[in-house]
Order: structure tokens, then C-alpha cells, then sequence
């Protein structure tokens, strides 16, 4: 039997949660496939997990600090087992919470693995549904390298399964896990080695925040390896063994983590029958509408090519809902200025245009760049204090401020507001003539000269 909605939503993630909850919230008969837990990547291998481990990699650096304060010293010492129960609990309490909003917003869920099998219509094992309205929130996966010994390792799925701490880790990439992941390990004890093969990581971003969190990762002894890519990888009696292009080996290893990039879930769609084709990389293209080629059938999140962040797909999914259900006709996302957090030790902060992009797009004279670097307060004691470090990026002679980057204790709170003044489009001046409030860093954003 062929059961019909008005929106069928592909994949219990993210944005799949976000555009299912407020269509039907509109009143349209919606119907969820969900073939993982719900709340997807974010909720149970991503953001969430991710998050608990750097509370406790923060609170671990704070114990350290608290003995130049007069505090007696600690060692601290986190029992890994204990922290996985109590996060793997409170995802599931999410899970169920996220069950029952669904049902409370009358969302018909079905767990399954969906597949196109006409036009307007999805398969989910024996069940045939079908809708006006097809969205494809599907996610995306962890890359895997090609190279002889690559199943040796773990990708950041498995970081989230592991019951102990690894003694002795590499974590191979250069993008915001690696960095992460990396931070964390070293913080709660592990022996760490980042691996990337370019000169620095985070090259997608402001120099000036790779730079400082180089010298910070260095200084907190997480050893980094610059251009250096694996060619395989060895089992040996004393552990795992990288090899590298270069001859070069890095033994004695009880975990290897693959971050190198992530890739869509668009494989097993079987998109051709709904008149799809993804881009060679598999994403799915996307006009700013979120309309793919074929009429009816939409797509939000990690399985197209915008950035991949949680509140991304989830200010897509509620727009289009916006859009087809309430009929706000214009209603879109527009990502030309993302907030976006790293959450390495100490957080990185950044929105809009790097000083080099700027200048690629605006020209070196029309931009001006305003930029600090300073002992934050709460390491006035240390003897060799992490610095913060803030940069505005300006255009044109009134100074509209189209980057703001920052990387320090505290910053990943201080974002969310800035994010809302570049939105409405401040200019240097209206940062000048904003109060400071002292003594914090974020007053550093309103007193650059
Ligand atoms: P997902 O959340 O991946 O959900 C897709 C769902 O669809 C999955 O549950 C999957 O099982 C299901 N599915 C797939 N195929 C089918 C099918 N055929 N039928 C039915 N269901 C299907 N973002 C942030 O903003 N902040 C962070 O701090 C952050 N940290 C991260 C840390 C890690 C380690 C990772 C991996 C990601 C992180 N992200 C973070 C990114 C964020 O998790 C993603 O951008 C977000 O989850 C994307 O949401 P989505 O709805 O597109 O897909
Ligand atoms: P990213 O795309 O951020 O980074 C992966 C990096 O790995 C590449 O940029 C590349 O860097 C490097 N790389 C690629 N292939 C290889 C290879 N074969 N060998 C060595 N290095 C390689 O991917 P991530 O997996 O880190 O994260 C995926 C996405 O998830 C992020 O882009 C982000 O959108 C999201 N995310 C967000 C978080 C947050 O909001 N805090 C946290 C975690 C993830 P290069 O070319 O410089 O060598």
C-alpha cells in the first residue's frame, strides 16, 4: 500500500528534525525516515560528544591553572569510561527527546533506510510513500584514505566509541576534527601526534588563527608534523606504525584517527529515479532555495555543498518550511556570514572575510585591518602565558567590518554577538562608539586602534 503525506523528510538529522517539526507544525501531513538515531550526526558523532570531551579538556587545563592562583596543585586525572557513560546517557535522554517532539508536532516517523523509487515517491523496505514534497537531508560520512592499512585506524565515528583514552594517538588531517580531536586527547592525557600534509592546518581560514594555535598546540607539547602524507600503514608488535611518503615512520602507536574530510550520503538514494544527479563529489546541487533540478525535491544540510554546520542545516530546513508551508514566498538562507566556532584549547572565533580573502575580493587599498595580540587576565600568573589574539577586517572608507576573527580563553562565548552586529552590517565606527566592559578580552573587539 502507497501511503501519502504532503513532505516526506530523508534522514533524522539536523535539519531533517528542524524542516519536518515546523512543516508539520504548519499543518502539513509529514512523514520522517530516520535510518540512524535521532538528531543524526550532530547529537550522537558530532557537535554534542564532541563538546562533552572539550568541557572536560577545558575544565582538565583550568585544574592546571587553578595551582597559580594559590590553589594547591592537581593532576587531574579523568576516568574516560566514567565520562563516555554519563555523555552516552544524556545523548540518549536527546534521542528520546527528540522522538517526542516529533510526535508532539504529529511528525509520522518511520525507521528505515529511504530510497527514491519514482519522481515523488520513497521506498522504505516493503513501504511505499509518497509526497508533493521530498526533502534529502541524508548527512554526510567521514572520508576514509585509500592506502594499504587505512581499516587500522579509526575515524572520528570510532573516537566516540572508544571505552579508554589511547596511551600514544597520531590524528591524521588538517580541518577543524583534526584540530579538535587533537586538543582534547592531549588534554585529558593522551601522547599526541597531528599529522597534516601541508605546512599548516586550518588553511581555509585567517592565518593569524592557525598561527597562534600552532604556537599554542607546540607549547602544550602535542607534537606537530608538518607535509607529511601516509603512504600505509604497518601493524607491528609494539603498536600501529604510520609510514610516510617520505620515508619517514611514526611507530609505537595504539590509535590512528582519519580527519581528513567528510563526504554526502547520496550514494544509496537511488537518485536517478527522482531525476537527480550529484555533483562528482556527491553532493547534491542546490539553487539558494534549496530546489534541486528536480521540481518538488529539495536538499539541506552536509549532503550538499554549503558549510557544514549543524545551525546551518537547521536554519535551511526551517526556511524551506517557511517557504513551502506558510507561504513566506522569499524566505531563504542566505551563508554569506556564518558564525563559526573551533573548539580547540583555547577556541578559535570566526565569521566572514580572512584579511587575505578581503583583499583578493576588495582589493589591498580598499581594505584595513585592525588587529591585537594580549595576555588575557586569567593568565597573569602563568610564566609563559597563552596569548589571545583578535583581528576586524574593513571595507571601503566607512569601514564596514566583513571579518572578525579571534582566538583566546572565552571567545567561542563572545561570537554570537559580534555575528549579529556584522549581520546588521556595523561598521568600525560602531564598534568605537561601543562601552567597553571591563576587564574582559571581548572589550579588545570595541577598543582596536
Ligand atoms: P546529519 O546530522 O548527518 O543527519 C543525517 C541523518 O540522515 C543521519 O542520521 C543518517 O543516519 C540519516 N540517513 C542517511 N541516509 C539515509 C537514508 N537513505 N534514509 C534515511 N535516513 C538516512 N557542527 C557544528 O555546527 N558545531 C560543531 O561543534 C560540530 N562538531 C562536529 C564534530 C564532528 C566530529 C562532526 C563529524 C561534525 C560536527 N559538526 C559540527 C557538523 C554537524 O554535525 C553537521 O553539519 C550536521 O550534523 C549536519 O546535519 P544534517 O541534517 O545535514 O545531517
Ligand atoms: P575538513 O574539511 O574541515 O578538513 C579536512 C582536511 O583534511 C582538509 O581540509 C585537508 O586539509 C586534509 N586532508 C584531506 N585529505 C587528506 C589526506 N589524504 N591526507 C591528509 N590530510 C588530508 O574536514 P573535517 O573532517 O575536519 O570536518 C568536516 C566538517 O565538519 C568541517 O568542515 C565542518 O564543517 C564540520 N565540523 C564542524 C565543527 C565545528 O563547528 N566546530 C567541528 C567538526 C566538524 P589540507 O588540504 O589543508 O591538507
Amino acid at each position: 500500500m502507497t501511503q501519502s503525506y504532503d513532505l516526506i523528510v530523508i534522514g533524522g538529522g539536523s535539519g531533517g528534525i528542524a524542516m519536518a517539526n515546523r512543516a508539520a507544525r504548519y499543518g502539513a501531513s509529514t512523514a520522517l525516515v530516520a535510518a540512524g538515531p535521532l538528531g543524526g550526526t550532530c547529537v550522537n558523532a558530532g557537535c554534542v560528544p564532541k563538546k562533552i570531551f572539550w568541557n572536560a579538556a577545558h575544565l582538565a587545563g583550568q585544574m592546571k591553572m587553578a595551582e597559580e592562583y594559590g590553589f594547591d596543585a592537581v593532576t587531574p586525572r579523568c576516568h574516560w569510561e566514567l565520562l563516555k557513560q554519563r555523555r552516552d546517557a544524556y545523548i540518549e535522554r536527546l534521542n528520546d527527546r527528540y522522538a517526542q517532539g516529533l510526535n508532539g508536532n504529529g511528525v509520522t516517523l518511520i525507521r528505515g533506510h529511504a530510497r527514491f523509487s519514482g519522481a515523488h515517491q520513497v521506498r522504505v523496505d516493503d513501504n511505499t510513500l509518497e509526497a508533493e514534497h521530498i526533502l534529502i537531508a541524508t548527512g554526510g560520512q567521514p572520508v576514509w584514505p585509500d592506502i594499504p592499512g587505512a581499516e587500522l585506524g579509526i575515524t572520528s565515528d570510532g573516537f566516540f566509541t572508544l571505552e579508554k583514552a589511547p596511551r600514544c594517538v597520531a590524528v591524521v588531517g588538517a580541518g577543524y576534527i583534526a584540530v579538535e580531536l587533537a586538543g582534547v586527547l592531549n588534554a585529558l592525557g593522551s601522547d599526541v601526534s597531528l599529522v597534516m600534509r601541508r605546512k599548516h592546518f586550518l588553511n581555509d581560514f585567517e592565518s593569524m588563527l592557525r598561527e597562534n594555535l600552532m604556537d599554542a598546540m607546540l607549547h602544550q607539547g602535542i607534537n606537530l608534523l608538518a607535509q607529511r602524507q601516509v603512504r600505509e600503514v604497518e601493524k607491528r608488535a609494539d603498536g600501529l606504525c604510520l609510514h610516510f611518503q617520505d620515508g619517514d615512520c611514526l611507530g609505537g602507536l595504539d590509535a590512528i584517527i582519519w580527519a581528513i574530510g567528510r563526504r554526502p550520503n547520496s550514494a544509496d538514494l537511488d537518485l536517478e529515479l527522482a531525476n537527480i544527479a550529484a555533483a562528482p563529489q556527491g553532493f547534491i546541487p542546490v539553487d539558494a532555495f534549496q530546489n534541486t533540478q528536480a521540481s518538488g525535491i529539495y536538499a539541506v544540510g552536509d549532503v550538499t555543498a554549503g558549510p557544514a554546520l549543524t545551525p546551518v542545516a537547521i536554519a535551511a530546513g526551517r526556511r524551506l518550511a517557511d517557504r513551502l508551508f506558510d507561504a513566506q514566498t522569499a524566505r531563504h538562507l542566505d551563508t554569506h556570514l556564518v558564525p563559526t566556532v573551533i573548539f580547540s584549547h583555547p577556541p578559535i572565533a570566526t565569521i566572514g572575510l580572512s584579511e587575505a580573502a578581503a583583499q583578493e575580493q576588495y582589493g589591498e587599498e580598499a581594505v584595513k585591518v585592525y588587529q591585537t595580540i594580549f595576555t588575557p587576565m586569567l593568565r597573569a600568573f602563568s610564566a609563559e602565558p597563552e596569548k589571545a589574539a583578535m583581528k576586524l577586517v574593513t571595507v571601503g572608507r566607512e569601514e564596514k567590518i566583513i571579518g572578525l576573527h579571534a582566538i583566546g580563553d572565552g571567545v567561542d562565548e563572545m561570537l554570537q554577538g559580534f555575528a549579529v552586529a556584522l549581520h546588521m552590517g556595523a561598521t568600525k565606527q560602531d564598534f568605537d562608539d561601543t562601552i567597553a566592559i571591563h576587564p574582559t578580552s571581548s572589550e579588545e573587539f570595541v577598543t582596536m586602534r
